[in-house]
C-alpha cells in the first residue's frame, strides 16, 4: 500500500484540501467499503456516518447487485447520447416520475452542479422565447449551495466558498437565509412567515417582471442543516404564484429518502416546477443526475415546432451512460425493498434525540436540528450569547471522532468566517439502532475531550 499513498501524494489533487500537511502524514485512501463500514489504506475500520464524504451512498457499500445490473447493462449497450433514448433511462424516469405527483420529465446529466445549471439555462431560455428577455433573474438564498461551475456558484449563498473565484454571473439575487436558530429579526413568534417575506421584499426590490425562477434546497445541507421554520414553504409557494416565478427545489442531497421521504420537499405543501436529483439516485454506484420538470415547463420547449431554436439546445455527453439508470432503477429498488425510506425517517428520530439528549450533557451544542437520517449540531461557545465555536475546535471533534472510528462531518470554510460551526450527520439510510448509538457515543466521548 505505502506505493500507493506515495503515488497519491505525488499526483493527486484532493477535493476540498489545503495539502501542506502532507508533507508531513500520509493522504488518507480508501480501499474497501461495506454497508456502513470503509477501511482505509492503513488497515484502519471507520463507521461512516456522512455516506461516502458528502451524504451519496444512500443504500451502503458493497452492493452486489449493483454491480451486477452495472456489469449486465454495460455488456448489453453502454453508451449512447444524442437524440436517442435508453432502456433504463426510459424506465428510470416513468418509476421516478410516479414518485412526483405533478411532475413529468427527467433530463439526464452526471453531477449536481450541471442538473441545475439545467434548470437556470432553462429558465433564461423562457425568459427569450416567452417574456422578451424579461423575468431572467435567478433568485438563490444565503447559507444555500447549488455547485461548482460558475453558474452554481454565481448561485451559491456561502461566501468562504465563493471567496476569491469571482467574478460571477448577472442575474443571480441573493435572498435571507431561514435558520431561525440566527434569526435576522431577533426572538419572534412568526418567522417562517418573516423569512418568507424577506423574499418577497426581494422580488420588489429587483421587479417582479425581471425574477424568472427562485431556487432553494428544501433542507439546507452545507449551510448548517437547516430545517425550514413553520409555516414557510407554504408562503414561499405563494409568493411564487402571485409573482409567476418558477420555483426550483434542490434536492441533490435530500432526494432520495436522505430526509426520511422520498424528497425533501414532500414534508411541506408545495408544487414545485422543477426539481434537482444527484447524490442519492444511484448511492455514487454511478454518476448520474436528473433535472426534473413539469410538463407545463416542457411544454414551453416543445410547442412552436417550426421555429429551429425553439427547443432546449443542450446536451451532456455522459448523460447518454446507461450505467447511470441502470444503477438508479436497482437503487431505488433497494431503496423500496429494504423500507429504507421508513428507516431514515426512524433512525432520524433517533439521531436527533440522542444529539439533543447530549444538548443537556454538554453546554457546547447550542442547538441540534435535523429531518430522517440528516442532522447537525450547532457548536457554540456560550449558549446565551449562541457565539459560535471556534472553527479549530469544530474540527478537532471532527479530527477526535475520526481517530476513534467514526466519519462525521463539517463544514470546510464555506461560510463566512467563524460561522462554519455545525457538525453534519448523514449516515447510510441501512443505518441500525447501534450504528446511531455508536456515531453519537464517539461525539459525546470527543466532546469530553475538547470541551470538558
Ligand atoms: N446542490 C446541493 C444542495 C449540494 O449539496 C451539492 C453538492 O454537495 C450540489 C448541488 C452539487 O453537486 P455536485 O457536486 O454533484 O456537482
Amino acid at each position: 500500500m505505502s506505493g500507493v499513498i506515495e503515488a497519491d501524494r505525488r499526483h493527486v489533487w484532493h477535493h476540498l484540501t489545503q495539502h501542506k500537511p502532507y508533507e508531513t502524514i500520509d493522504p488518507r485512501v480508501m480501499i474497501e467499503g461495506i454497508g456502513m463500514r470503509v477501511w482505509d489504506a492503513t488497515g484502519k475500520e471507520h463507521l461512516d456516518a456522512v455516506s461516502g464524504g458528502v451524504w451519496t451512498v444512500n443504500i451502503g457499500y458493497g452492493r452486489e447487485t449493483m454491480a451486477d445490473v452495472i456489469r449486465d447493462q454495460l455488456l448489453k449497450l453502454n453508451y449512447f447520447a444524442g437524440a436517442s433514448g435508453s432502456v433504463p433511462g426510459a424506465l428510470f424516469a416513468q418509476r421516478l416520475i410516479e414518485k412526483m405527483p405533478g411532475m413529468s420529465r427527467v433530463y439526464y446529466s452526471n453531477s449536481g452542479s450541471e442538473a441545475n445549471e439545467k434548470v437556470w439555462k432553462m429558465v433564461r431560455q423562457i425568459s427569450h422565447r416567452h417574456h422578451g428577455g424579461k423575468k431572467s433573474k435567478i433568485l438563490y438564498r444565503e447559507r444555500d449551495y447549488h455547485g461548482t461551475t460558475f453558474g452554481a456558484l454565481s448561485a451559491g449563498g456561502q461566501a468562504q466558498r465563493n471567496a476569491q473565484y469571482g467574478p460571477f454571473m448577472p442575474g443571480f439575487v441573493e435572498v435571507p437565509h431561514c435558520l431561525e436558530y440566527r434569526s435576522q429579526w431577533g426572538p419572534v413568534d412568526d418567522y417562517g412567515e418573516r423569512a418568507a417575506n424577506a423574499i418577497e421584499d426581494v422580488i420588489l426590490r429587483e421587479g417582479p417582471d425581471t425574477v424568472g425562477c427562485l431556487c432553494l434546497e428544501p433542507i439546507t445541507a452545507g449551510g448548517g442543516i437547516i430545517t425550514p421554520p413553520e409555516g414557510y414553504w407554504e408562503r414561499v409557494q405563494d409568493i411564487c404564484r402571485k409573482y409567476d416565478i418558477l420555483l426550483h427545489i434542490d434536492e441533490v442531497v435530500c432526494g432520495m429518502g436522505r430526509t426520511g421521504t422520498w424528497f425533501g420537499y414532500q414534508h411541506y405543501d408545495v408544487e414545485p416546477d422543477f426539481v434537482t436529483l444527484a447524490k442519492g439516485v444511484a448511492s455514487g454506484y454511478a454518476a448520474i443526475s436528473c433535472t426534473v420538470t413539469t410538463e407545463a415547463v416542457f411544454d414551453y420547449f416543445r410547442d412552436d415546432a417550426d421555429d429551429p431554436l425553439s427547443f432546449f439546445r443542450d446536451i451532456s455527453t455522459f448523460g447518454g451512460c446507461t450505467s447511470g439508470p441502470a444503477a438508479a432503477l436497482e437503487n431505488m429498488r433497494i431503496l423500496e425493498e429494504e423500507k429504507l425510506v421508513d428507516n431514515s425517517a426512524r433512525m432520524g428520530e433517533r439521531l436527533i434525540g440522542n444529539l439533543q439528549a447530549l444538548m443537556e450533557k454538554h453546554a457546547v451544542i447550542g442547538e441540534a436540528r435535523g429531518q430522517g437520517l440528516f442532522a447537525g449540531a450547532e457548536l457554540v461557545s456560550d449558549r446565551e450569547s449562541r457565539e459560535p465555536a471556534p472553527e479549530a475546535l469544530v474540527k478537532a471533534v471532527v479530527a477526535d471522532c475520526m481517530s476513534n472510528g467514526v466519519i462525521i462531518g463539517a463544514q470546510n470554510r464555506s461560510l463566512s468566517a467563524g460561522l462554519n460551526n455545525t457538525l453534519l450527520f448523514a449516515p447510510a439510510l441501512i443505518a441500525t439502532e447501534n450504528d446511531i448509538d455508536e456515531i453519537t457515543e464517539t461525539v459525546d466521548a470527543a466532546l469530553m475531550r475538547i470541551f470538558g
